[in-house]
């Protein structure tokens, strides 16, 4: 059994935090592998250690004095060292390499990574494991995507004969030999890719809740845990909003076939989520979870007989296309098509794609409406239940919501309500108290 562990940077903030994490290392001997992210914030109101080093960057490129910012950074790390009575360890001569290199030649991504990087280190002190730097192991190519198999290969070469490791969660190296950083929360993204690489049993990836919950807190007080959920329900979910994981985090694994397992490093014994490809586990209800997102607007075309019109999806596509705007969902009736977009995506080219649409399809009528919320009720048992969305137009309408729109793809994974922004919690408060609550 081997293991691949991801700590976030709210379980890394401080000594009595990095405790805890090795701990759980040290009741499993199989978690052989550790990817930190930097420190986090240790209460409300403070500063992520990785804001600071964009901070300091800035100071940096900005010709500025670095000494206050670099002082915080450096004092964030010492109290780690200190409580954790590292009496013989100093990251000295890291903080001279980093001031020094960014005086030369500020660079954003080095500045950033440093937060792992440091971290990393006296992590990897603290347990006696070897650090293996992620400069050495992933790549980036010209246009900052990661080259997933060079860095395979690399991550499996490096740590064949190095049984323990801590590998600093969130960088690479560029194509051009300066270091490169995910988007946030690209720690995610590490473990990841360590864990498809070492073939592990497991990725666990601790953070400060237990797990996917099946609403969002801040609209569902106290909403209940979801135990397992699939890698496709996940992406809809996460892309509707559900923030636990950084969305790219699953495939890496995925292509492995490795489950997920996010856990709680503030109470271990919860069991968390399990991420997994397939499962037979039914849910706990009918639907896995619920998510979205407000700001959408829809674009609606008429034309008569466009159903005989070969082609005309495609040309009114591209008129999309043209100005740069990617599309949600695209419901469609005989005669219309809706073309649902991001608002702040849209708004500005609005007059562009409309004059666009009326050059490639002449359309009828061509209608646009904003203040629109998605809202994706996301579930692999849903196929195989009758009644779902009976139950969810229901429970919407004695709310007194009106549906905008519905959208049900033929994978029967998930459907997609459109709401009024105004009327957007009170949905999702409509949804989760008929499936979870009263589970009429
Ligand atoms: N430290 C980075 C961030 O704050 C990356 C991470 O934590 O995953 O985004």
């Amino acid at each position: 059994m081997k293991k691949v562990v991801k700590f976030g940077g709210s379980s890394l903030a401080d000594a009595g935090q990095f405790r805890k994490v090795a701990d759980i290392i040290h009741a499993d001997p199989s978690r052989a592998y550790v990817v930190p992210s930097a420190p986090g914030k240790r209460f409300d109101g403070d500063t992520k250690v990785t804001d600071l080093l964009y901070a300091l960057y800035h100071k940096a490129a900005e010709g500025g004095d670095m000494g206050p910012v670099l002082d915080t950074i450096r004092s964030r790390y010492q109290e780690i060292i200190d409580g954790l009575q590292l009496t013989d360890f100093s990251l000295d001569d890291q903080f001279a390499e980093i001031e020094a290199r960014l005086k030369e030649d500020p660079q954003s991504d080095y500045a950033a990574s440093r937060g792992e990087f440091l971290n990393a280190h006296i992590m990897a002190r603290y347990l006696g494991y070897e650090f293996v730097d992620a400069a050495e192991v992933i790549f980036f190519d010209e246009d900052g995507n990661l080259e997933s198999k060079r860095t395979k290969k690399a991550v499996a070469a490096k740590l064949e004969n190095i049984p323990r490791a801590v590998i600093p969660g969130f960088y690479g190296m560029g194509h051009d030999g300066k270091i490169r950083t995910f988007s946030r929360g690209g720690s995610d993204i590490t473990g990841s890719i360590v864990a498809g690489a070492v073939k592990a049993d497991v990725y666990e990836n601790w953070t400060d809740v237990s797990g996917f919950m099946v609403a969002d807190p801040r609209i569902i007080k106290d909403p209940v845990n979801i135990d397992t959920i699939t890698y496709r329900e996940l992406r809809e979910l996460s892309y509707m909003g559900a923030s636990v994981l950084h969305e790219d985090a699953i495939f890496p694994v995925r292509g492995e076939g490795i489950p997920i397992n996010i856990r709680n490093t503030n109470k271990p014994e919860d069991d968390g989520t399990w991420i997994v490809e397939s499962t037979c586990q039914k849910s706990g209800y009918v639907i896995t979870g619920i998510a979205g997102k407000k700001g959408f607007c829809t674009v609606l075309i008429y034309k008569a007989l466009m159903n005989a019109e070969v082609g005309f999806g495609r040309r009114v596509l591209q008129a999309f296309e043209d100005n740069g705007i990617s599309f949600e969902h695209m419901p469609s009736g005989i005669d219309t098509m809706t073309v649902v977009v991001h608002e702040d995506e849209f708004m500005h080219k609005e007059q562009k794609v409309i004059s666009a649409i009326h050059r490639y399809v002449q359309p009828d009528v061509v209608e646009i409406e904003s203040d629109l919320a998605l809202i994706a009720v996301v579930g692999r048992g849903m196929k195989s239940m009758r009644g779902t969305a009976g139950r969810i137009f229901s429970a919407l309408a004695h709310a007194k919501v009106n549906v905008r729109m519905i959208d049900q793809g033929s994978s029967e994974l998930n459907i997609i309500i459109g709401v009024a922004n105004e009327d957007f919690e009170n949905a999702v408060r409509a949804i989760y108290d008929i499936f979870v609550v009263t589970q009429l």
